[in-house]
């Protein structure tokens, strides 16, 4: 088994991590292993045993040619600045190139303390590993750009945490842990020098064509404020609440990272948190946008320094992009939902389309997910559950028929319409009582609902035979669902 490793982080960037190494786990023992990945990557397990592969993706034996290392970052968490986190609980193990050409890191984590674990353990527990295996492999298939597991690997150890529970690794597959969190840490503690060339490394690995703009750091700027808008959008149109936008969990690469008290928006409504410690609701599902302008912004100013030191005119124009998020996100989310309704052309009435339909959502508490199918079967001349989503019927009339006048002005036949609507609009996300239940049964050994809820967020958009069992929302008078960061 060859990794073929190809460690640019570790060979080019002496001095923006430290050295780490794994703990070696008791009893090392696979709970899933990812194959459909494992092939896309260009990793042939072929022949490996299973005990093999649990020792490799645990950190219980190094693969050849891995340098391990733990990536300094500082971050803003909650709004307050950290000047250091870094990985406490993960390391990278290295650095591979798919045979597509994309490079991907390598990572471990949970496989214990690192220089940057101050007084955590550095571990990880089997609940929140097989979380996020779970909400990755579902954002993927729905289409959200992510992070990817490839392992979840039980330790046989236990972590302590307000009670024990059993420990467990993941291997997660990033295009990079590039975070702005990084670039904050560099700003604070070297300058300008120092923030160049994490840029310079990174629009090397991320956007080469951004190499011979004028001021390439002002060009990174740029592109990172066009991903995160579309990456948000993207979450507000699944009903994604990320629960934990600090700036070092906020990717450069765009890429959805660190699935701590992540959930779904079940009955709608903008101001869902479920993270026990958002008490303020600071990363509340519709203050997600107005956060990622606030990353954005911590961002710009950790390039500053080094946008300066190339043309100090050029601070100006960083500012003025950081002023242009409101309206490029605007246009990102307005994308989303004109294909989330089948809207091809756009129009300026649009926007207070959008707007009433989440007003109308809300004011009727209507399950986000199931909402957009029922829209789709009532176009195909089935409108039984758009009905059983109301809270009394015609609640949503005058909406559905701003839709109706709105889509008469489009010139696709309606089939076709609902055929396009369903490829965008899932049926089946991770849901809140299903993921709870998975995760105990895990935890007591039995994986059996954790894999078949697995195999359902998959394939989100195609309807199974049994599936209004996994499609709908838990029960409408259970506890509010709460998540928890850092178990
Ligand atoms: P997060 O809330 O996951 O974004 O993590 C914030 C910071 O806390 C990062 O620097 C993590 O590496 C660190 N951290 C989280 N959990 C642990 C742990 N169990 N042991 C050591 N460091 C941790
Ligand atoms: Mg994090
Ligand atoms: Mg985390």
């Amino acid at each position: 088994m060859d990794f073929a490793f190809d460690n640019s982080f570790h060979d080019r960037m002496d001095g923006f991590y430290t050295p780490a190494e794994a703990v070696k786990p008791s009893a090392p023992a696979m709970l899933a292993f990812n194959h459909p990945l494992a092939a896309a990557l260009g990793l042939d397990f072929e022949g490996v045993g299973e005990a093999d592969l649990a020792a490799l993706f645990s950190g219980a034996s190094l693969p050849a040619g891995s340098n391990p290392i733990a990536l300094a970052y500082a971050g803003h968490q909650f709004g307050h600045f950290s000047p250091q986190l870094g990985d406490g609980r993960a390391l990278l193990l290295g650095e591979i190139v798919a045979p597509d050409g994309a490079r991907f890191d390598i990572q471990l984590k949970g496989s214990g303390p690192t220089s940057f674990s101050r007084n955590g353990d550095g571990k990880a527990a089997v609940g929140p590993v097989l979380r996020e295996y779970l909400v990755s492999e579902a954002m993927a298939a729905l289409g959200v750009p992510t992070t990817r597991s490839l392992a979840a690997v039980a330790t046989g150890d236990r972590v302590q945490r307000e009670r024990g529970h059993p420990g467990a690794v993941l291997t997660r597959v990033a295009s990079s842990h590039i975070r702005v969190g990084a670039f904050q840490f560099f700003a604070a503690h070297f300058g300008a020098e120092h923030v160049a060339r994490l840029s310079d490394y990174s629009i090397a690995r991320h956007f080469p064509d951004l190499a011979d703009q004028a001021n390439p750091h002002l060009a990174l700027l740029d592109r990172v404020i066009g991903l995160q808008c579309d990456l948000v959008a993207r979450w507000l149109g699944i009903g994604f609440v990320h629960g934990v936008m600090n700036t070092d969990n906020v990717a450069i690469s765009g890429e959805t990272i660190d699935y701590g008290p992540c959930a779904f928006v079940d009955r709608f409504a903008m101001s869902t948190v479920f993270s026990s410690i958002d008490t303020q609701g600071r990363y509340a599902y519709g203050n997600q946008p107005r956060i990622m302008h606030w990353n954005m912004a911590r961002f710009a100013e950790a390039l500053l320094p080094a946008i300066h030191a190339i043309d100090p005119a050029a601070v100006e124009a960083a500012k003025a992009l950081a002023d242009t998020i409101p309206a490029r996100f605007a246009a990102a989310l307005s994308a989303v939902m004109r294909r989330k309704l089948a809207l091809e052309q756009s129009e300026d009435g649009d926007q207070q389309l959008f707007d009433s339909l989440f007003d109308a959502l809300e004011g009727n508490r209507i399950d986000f997910t199931l909402f957009f199918r029922g829209l789709a079967m009532m176009l195909r001349g089935d409108g039984k559950l758009l009905e059983s989503l109301m809270p009394y019927p015609d609640a949503m009339a005058s909406w559905i028929a701003d839709w109706w006048e709105r889509l008469a002005r489009e010139t696709d036949e309606p089939l076709a319409r609902a055929d396009a609507m369903d490829a965008v609009n899932p049926l089946y996300i991770p849901r809140n009582h299903r993921v709870e239940a998975a995760l105990e049964s895990a935890e007591v050994g039995d994986m059996a609902p954790w894999l078949a809820l697995l195999d359902v967020v998959r394939n989100p958009f195609v309807a199974r035979d049994e599936w209004s069992e996994f499609a709908g929302p838990g029960p409408d008078d259970a506890e509010p669902y709460v998540t928890y960061c850092g178990t």
